[in-house]
């Protein structure tokens, strides 16, 4: 029988789940066709399971390295089932409360894959929904005022570097490892290769990373990316930066696990490890949704094209999260969700401005930033003053033992607005948002160094940039 609905959405992800609590909030009849589990990429593939196997990864190495704290701990050994149990426990107890919201939301969900059907005998516009159930069970129609599909991405890999999962991955099937390799070749240094990078080597695997750029995460501020390969490289992994991979040379078997080619600054180099993880991306999910059959929806490069409010084409269908590209992150995901949700309920939401969004790496050490990197200042014709202090002055990280990275603040010399703030160094993904709160209240770098930050604590190095932007830094 067919359902009538406010609101169907399309993919309960990040950004879909929020977006359907939001409308539940608003009074909306809403409901979410997902086809896999509650919570999407960023609980079962993504941010969730990632940190907790980042956080083993970090509490392994640290007992390990426990000596120069005065504590001895003995012979340390990792028991990786352990580990891998940890992980599903709080995976599995997040989507217990994804689950907990949507009944609490009186939010109909669905399990089945959803498909946007064109003008029929339920709906003279395209946008019916017609969901294969999972359990077999007959088709079910529903029929909505609104869709936004929140159908998320998927790894992208190179072409003709097949996935097997065994020899090579994309972090899906990482995630799922029953054992650690001995050693790994990781394609890509963008934020998702760093971070596994950083979590390997931390559990004692022996990590080779690839990158076609000439720096590793190449979208982070110039000065991040060289003090984060300084510090990898000096807890042991190798960069090899402006190399191509050939996927033509790659050979793979028991035994020889996987040996590749890549051609290095005009040299052909090879690499062989036990195995590899292919991490150049993630390729939006638009296929067998309908949109290109039933809908008037345009796809650029691969993603659902929207205005700012995430209406495509079809005005009362709209598109948030990965698969409309951009910053692929959770929090953008949830946050475009809830902005397209006010404007369906004629709310007037503002536009999200993109340059306050914080991004971050839960690597060791870890990286934060938000707005634009100082070439990008540059670029754009600012005219900049940069401030930076190092966490080496900063008694809180000498005490963590973890003093290595600095805060940087790019500001303009004209108007004395912050324009980026990029942070490298312990626990900087927990101190961005006062970074982020400076952007949205506009403060100006006297107005950060005047919030007095407290001693002793990591965010003085925040405190001490802000001061540093005009040469007035204390301990420096
Ligand atoms: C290894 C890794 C680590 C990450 N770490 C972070 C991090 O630390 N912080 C961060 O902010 N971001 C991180 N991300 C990115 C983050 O996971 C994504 O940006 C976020 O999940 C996007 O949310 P979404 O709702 O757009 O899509 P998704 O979370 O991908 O959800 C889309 C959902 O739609 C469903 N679906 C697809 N097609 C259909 C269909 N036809 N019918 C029904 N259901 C369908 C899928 O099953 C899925 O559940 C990470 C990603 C990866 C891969």
């Amino acid at each position: 029988m067919a359902q009538e609905y406010d609101l169907v959405i399309l993919g309960g992800g990040t950004g879909g789940y929020v977006a359907a609590i939001r409308a539940s909030q608003l009074g909306l009849k809403t409901a979410i066709v997902e086809k896999g589990k509650l919570g999407g990429t960023c609980l079962h593939k993504g941010c969730i399971p990632s940190k907790a196997l980042l956080r083993s990864a970090e509490v392994y190495h640290q007992t390990k390295n426990s000596e120069a704290f005065g504590v001895i701990a003995g012979e340390v050994s990792l028991d990786f089932t352990k580990v891998q149990e940890r992980k599903e426990t709080i995976v599995s107890q997040l989507h217990r409360g994804v689950q907990h919201l949507m009944k609490q939301g009186k939010i109909d969900v669905y399990e089945g894959i959803g498909r946007i059907l064109g003008p029929s005998i339920f709906s003279p516009m395209p946008g019916t929904v017609s969901v294969e159930m999972n359990d077999g069970t007959d088709n079910e129609m529903l029929i909505p005022k609104n869709v936004i599909i929140a159908t998320g991405s998927r790894p992208r890999t190179l072409p003709g570097l097949e996935i097997d999962g065994q020899y090579v991955m994309t972090s899906d099937e990482a995630l799922a490892m029953e054992n650690l390799p001995k050693s790994i070749i990781i394609v890509g240094g963008g934020v998702i290769g760093i971070e596994w990078a950083s979590m390997l080597n931390d559990f004692g695997v022996e990590v080779t990373v690839i990158e076609y750029s000439d720096r590793i995460i190449p979208t982070e501020d110039k000065e991040i990316s060289k003090e984060m390969q300084r510090v990898l490289k000096k807890k042991g992994i190798t960069f090899v930066t402006s190399a191509k991979v050939m996927p033509e040379t790659l050979q793979k078997g028991e035994g020889e696990g996987v040996v590749i080619q890549a051609e290095v600054k005009n040299d052909i180099k090879s690499f062989t490890a036990e195995k590899m993880l292919v991490s150049v991306g993630r390729q939006a999910n638009v296929e067998g949704i309908g949109i290109e059959q039933n809908t008037t929806i345009e796809i650029d490069k691969g993603f659902i094209l929207t205005n700012e409010f995430y209406q495509t084409k079809e005005s009362h269908i709209y598109a948030i999260g990965d698969v409309i590209g951009g910053l692929q992150l959770a929090h953008v995901a949830s946050h475009e969700g809830i902005t397209a949700v006010e404007h369906i309920a004629n709310l007037k939401p503002h536009k999200l401005d993109y340059t306050l969004i914080s991004k971050c790496i839960y690597s060791s050490p870890e990286a934060a930033s938000v707005g634009l990197t100082e070439d990008e200042a540059k670029e754009k014709g600012h005219n900049v003053k940069v401030g930076k202090f190092s966490f080496k002055a900063i008694g809180k990280a000498l005490v963590y033992g973890e003093s290595d990275g600095f805060v940087k603040i790019v500001a303009d010399k004209d108007t004395d607005d912050i324009l980026g703030v990029h942070m490298i160094g312990p626990h900087v993904t927990d101190m961005i948002s006062e970074a982020g709160l400076a952007k949205v209240l506009d403060a100006t770098p006297w107005e950060v160094a005047h919030t007095i930050h407290p001693h002793p604590t990591l965010s003085e190095a925040i405190g001490e940039a802000a001061l540093a932007v005009d040469g007035l830094a204390i301990h420096s």
